[in-house]
């Protein structure tokens, strides 16, 4: 039988299967909650959203939500924010997007659309009870979290977190002594609108970026 004709037989497929993750990342691409079952006003666009990670990251950055610029990219941080974001990290474009080692993880995955005067609106509220569990299950090597903003302080820390973001990220010291797999370091948002902020509290950039730039660096060489 070892001559008998083989061209019938079904080829095994050379295409990965799906992983839970893929899987995960696939459905919330298709959510529609915020329009077809919204808390309050429906989301006055098309939900976009913007998510990027694997199973292997190590480092998770939790942002806020898109803004416009990131809502029409479809990639986070491809604005100004992130490349200051990108400064305090010490990395480059290439190692920011690397998603086998980075994941990119907003509070809510979709531009919320904006307030009255211009600015971005909180993000939906509908996205964590949605979502939030579910993604951080899904990496399971993640080992630094960088919580960029009150809501992701909120969260990440729970009641770890201070009354509001100067209080949380002064005590970036304790927050990240007092947290392990993962440890959470807390960061203002890298808007333009924080540079005030950035000036009025200038141990920022003198004692927690050094830190935040070791703390990556560690992380990114670390061998699997
Ligand atoms: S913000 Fe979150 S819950 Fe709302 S539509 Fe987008 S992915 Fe779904």
């Amino acid at each position: 039988m070892l001559n008998a004709d083989l061209s019938n037989m079904v080829k095994p497929s050379l295409k990965p299967l799906p992983t839970e993750l893929d899987e995960l990342f696939a459905d919330i691409r298709a959510c529609r909650i915020c329009v077809d079952h919204p808390i309050r006003a429906p989301l006055p666009h098309a939900p976009r959203p913007v998510i990027r990670g694997s199973a292997t990251a190590r480092i998770l950055i939790a942002g806020q939500a898109p803004g416009t610029r990131v809502h029409a990219s479809g990639t986070p941080f491809t604005d100004p924010s992130g490349d200051r974001l990108r400064a305090w990290m010490g990395i480059d474009e290439a190692t920011f997007y690397d998603e086998s080692r980075i994941a990119i993880v907003p509070m809510g995955f979709c531009f919320p659309g904006l307030d009255a005067k211009g600015g971005d609106l909180p993000p939906r509220r509908e996205c964590v009870p949605a979502w939030r569990d579910a993604v951080m299950a899904s990496m399971p090597e993640v080992e630094l979290v960088l919580a960029v903003g009150l809501y992701a302080q909120q969260w990440h820390l729970g009641k770890r977190a201070g009354a509001g973001l100067t209080e949380t990220v002064a005590d970036w010291r304790s927050i990240l002594e007092a947290t392990s797999a993962p440890q959470v370091l807390p960061l203002p948002h890298p808007s333009w609108r924080n540079s005030g902020w950035i000036k009025r509290n200038p141990w920022f950039e003198d004692e927690l970026i050094p830190a935040l730039q070791g703390l990556v660096a560690d992380h990114l060489r670390r061998p699997d």
